[in-house]
């Protein structure tokens, strides 16, 4: 590391706290995000996420008739609005393989907030099929995009996803969405020991100067599937430290309170990058999302292991009231904090509920 950087913290200061106060739950921590996972199923088969031995052929996804309709979405989607929410966020499963999923695009991109701005619509989705979509997205209203890259070797690549897809296919899909507007975009990677960690740098390489920001996600123990040891965690410091050998990089301030990825920037100018250090650097304390599962349960963490219905009372017919009421409810009660607990060694061993199925 060079020497004006020696005595650098890899971490800025915390950002700010997000805004305390009416409608906080149990930690005070405001509503602000929603993530809706819109299907359980996906092209891909990422042992860290949906390991092939699990999510085999005799895997048993849930019914069309179980899954929440677009409608339904969106209605829960507008009370949540109420309640405080500013950004939504699609995911899964693979978002992309949810039959027109560019319609809900257009029916959630058509919500406002009190004051009458349009809320932030994004999406994570891991580019297979995107070079064909990226433009209906976008015509569609959706305002931004999440891409899920962890290497550039074909053959990494594959032996990640379970040989599912070609890079090529993500690459070219990265090329359409830029092509398209679909910016700013960010593309996504995590590391695993002994896995991907030789790709950190090509990965660095390619999207440096390219507009896009590269950010790389500490492996995280979601689900009950994946077989997490913290021994296979390539650290955000760890990362940042390798990086820094080749490319120098300076801290960047957070654009907006309670910002998860820290970011950082080339000093040459070649652009930024970022780093989210959920397992080493918790940040419960600025936590504001909600989840919506494909099935319309509501889940308060990442690391739940139940979530409370709403598509009974969705289908129960019940007015808008009652459900925004119920939703209000369960925020008011939330006090999740399982990173920080896991950080602290207290947390106990549970059952989790798969990412796929409650939106990564
Ligand atoms: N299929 C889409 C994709 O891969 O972008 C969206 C769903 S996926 C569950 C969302 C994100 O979760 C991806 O960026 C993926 O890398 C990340 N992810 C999945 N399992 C993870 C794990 N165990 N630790 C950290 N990130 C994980
Ligand atoms: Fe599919 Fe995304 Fe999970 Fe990979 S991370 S298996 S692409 S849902
Ligand atoms: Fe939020 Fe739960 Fe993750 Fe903490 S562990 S940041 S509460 S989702």
């Amino acid at each position: 590391m060079t020497s004006s950087r020696a005595q650098w913290s890899f971490f800025p200061p915390p950002n700010p706290s997000p805004t305390r106060g009416e409608g906080s739950d149990g930690l005070q921590r405001p509503l602000r995000d929603l993530r809706i996972s819109v299907t359980d199923r996906c092209n891909l088969r990422c042992s860290y996420c949906m390991p092939r031995e699990v999510f085999g052929r005799d895997f048993v996804f849930l019914r069309r008739a179980e899954l929440l309709s677009f409608e339904e979405i969106t209605r829960v989607a507008r009370q949540c609005i109420e309640l405080g929410v500013r950004k939504i966020r699609l995911s899964g499963g693979e978002p992309l393989l949810r039959h027109s999923v560019e319609r809900l695009v257009e029916m959630l991109a058509g919500l406002s907030d009190s004051g009458g701005k349009p809320i932030e619509l994004a999406m994570t989705s891991n580019g297979v099929l995107l070079a064909k979509r990226a433009r209906a997205l976008k015509e569609a209203g959706l305002t931004r995009l999440n891409i899920s890259l962890d290497a550039l070797d074909d053959a990494v690549f594959r032996g990640l996803n379970g040989g599912s897809a070609p890079v090529t296919a993500v690459l070219e899909g990265i090329a359409e969405a830029q092509a398209v507007g679909l910016t700013p975009l960010k593309v996504n990677a995590v590391i695993r020991r002994g896995v991907n960690e030789s790709e950190i740098l090509p990965l660095v390489e390619h999207f440096r100067h390219t507009g896009i920001t590269l950010r790389f996600i500490e492996y995280m123990d979601v689900g009950s599937t994946n077989g997490w040891r913290l021994d296979d965690v390539v650290t955000a410091q760890e990362t940042l430290t390798r990086i820094d050998a080749e490319y120098p990089l300076r801290p960047v301030a957070p654009r907006y309170p309670g910002e998860v990825a820290k970011r950082w920037e080339f000093v040459d100018g070649g652009g930024e990058i970022g780093v989210i250090a959920s397992v080493t650097q918790a940040f419960c304390h600025e936590c504001s999302r909600l989840r919506l599962s494909v099935d319309g349960k509501l889940f308060t963490c990442l690391f739940a292991a139940e979530g409370d219905d709403l598509r009974g009372l969705l289908r129960a017919g019940e007015d808008d009231a009652l459900l925004r009421q119920r939703i209000a409810a369960i925020w008011k009660r939330r006090t999740d904090r399982y990173s920080q607990l896991r950080l602290a060694q207290t947390e106990k061993p549970h059952e989790k509920i798969e990412m796929s199925y409650i939106g990564g």
